[in-house]
């Protein structure tokens, strides 16, 4: 399928700004111009139907430079401060440029913990949708000021992709201050080549991205393509960008050639499945025999404890456990039915037993297909 096909179809795009694209080439501030840009195109493309929501990094570096700090601050409560102080300031400023293309925008500030509740999940969707059809442009960061390791997405790269999936758009657009993917860091060799596709990311796509950083974001190109990773098995395509190039956005949407894009896989995961595999943290590993990871892979079947060798970790009913195989090899993601107590004492069980061993059966699965994600 060639670029110009797949952007035709493309109707509703979450578009990721990080803070190397929204800072000035010194990065010692917010630059104007770019926020200007973003917010024209933005609006021109909600003008002809499209649905547009924005992931914006930003706060940080705003904050530093509110503060006249010279540079991020090492430690949490410091960061979490220049975020609070910042994120006012980065949102005043869409405020202020998409008002002159006659839009409102809402700020919406999210944490992985509220990703992680299906319902939080559910309720952020349903007011980013409603926010949408009020032809607001919705603004998402993390909630930095809270946003401690446990319950962290960590980068924004990981933040869109999840928003993407939560409000299944048709494409993300990660603005960069890179190009797009190359075969080779094109900081270290400048006659390195730009990938403009990628069917599939393969490992040796992996590995291509090195872990080249940028200097002011949190994410460098491995966020990226993990994030593209994810999303091509959700069915939604990925674009990389050079996200300072003007007009850059109507030209992606236009389908011109520009940056990577990354194909979406055909076979793709639906949204909750989706959700159990890569928006939830794994919670313990579950070790199980080979003949019970065959009739999960081959033949789609559910986990049974009876299945099951080892237990690792401390979780509840209702988490998301990693499967491992004899060689301890992840292969599969599901929510687990039984606490980790529970099923030490009922692996390698049949069903028929677990009411003799804890008193009482709720089900025979440990983990049901329903609930349950090949990787
Ligand atoms: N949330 C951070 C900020 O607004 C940025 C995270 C990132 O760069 O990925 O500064």
């Amino acid at each position: 399928m060639n670029r110009k096909k797949i952007l035709k179809k493309v109707r509703r795009v979450v578009i990721k700004i990080g803070s190397g694209v929204l800072t000035t080439p010194d990065r010692s501030e917010l630059d104007d111009n770019i926020i200007e840009g973003i917010a024209r195109q933005v609006s021109n493309l909600h003008k002809s139907g499209y649905e547009i929501i924005l992931v914006s990094s930003g706060a940080i570096a705003a904050g530093v430079k509110e503060l006249n700090l010279k540079k991020i601050p090492g430690d949490i409560p410091h960061k979490q401060a220049a975020a609070a102080i910042g994120q006012s300031h980065l949102i005043g400023k869409y405020e202020r440029h998409f008002k002159k293309e006659g839009f409102k925008v809402a700020q919406i500030l999210l944490t992985h913990d509220d990703l992680s509740n299906r319902i939080r999940y559910l309720n952020a969707k349903n007011a980013i949708l409603t926010i949408l059809s009020y032809k607001v442009i919705p603004i998402i960061n993390e909630n930095d000021t809270v946003a401690v390791d446990e319950i962290k997405f960590g980068d924004n790269d990981t933040l869109s992709a999840m928003v993407a999936n939560l409000i299944e758009a048709d494409l993300l657009i990660i603005l960069s201050d890179v190009k797009g993917l190359y075969r080779a860091d094109p900081k270290l060799d400048p006659t390195a080549e730009l990938i403009p596709l990628v069917r599939k990311i393969t490992n040796e796509i992996e590995t291509m991205a090195g872990d080249s950083k940028s200097t002011i974001g949190v994410g460098g190109m491995v966020t990226k393509i993990q994030a593209a990773k994810r999303l091509s098995l959700s069915g939604i395509p990925t674009v990389i960008v050079d996200g300072k190039m003007k007009g850059i956005i109507e030209a992606v949407i236009g389908g011109e050639d520009a940056g990577t894009l990354f194909l979406p896989e055909e076979d793709k995961l639906g949204s909750k499945k989706y959700w159990i595999a890569y928006t939830l943290k794994s919670k313990g590993k579950i070790k199980v025999d080979d003949g019970a990871k065959n009739v999960l892979v081959a033949d789609g079947k559910s986990l049974l404890p009876s299945g099951i060798v080892d237990i690792d970790g401390k979780f509840k009913s209702g988490d998301m456990v990693s499967c491992i195989d004899s060689r301890n090899r992840e292969f599969a993601r599901g929510l687990i039915n039984y606490s980790s107590t529970e099923l030490k004492k009922i692996k390698g069980k049949h069903s028929s037993e677990f009411e003799e061993i804890l008193g009482y059966k709720m089900v025979d699965e440990a983990i049901h297909r329903d609930n349950l994600v090949i990787l």
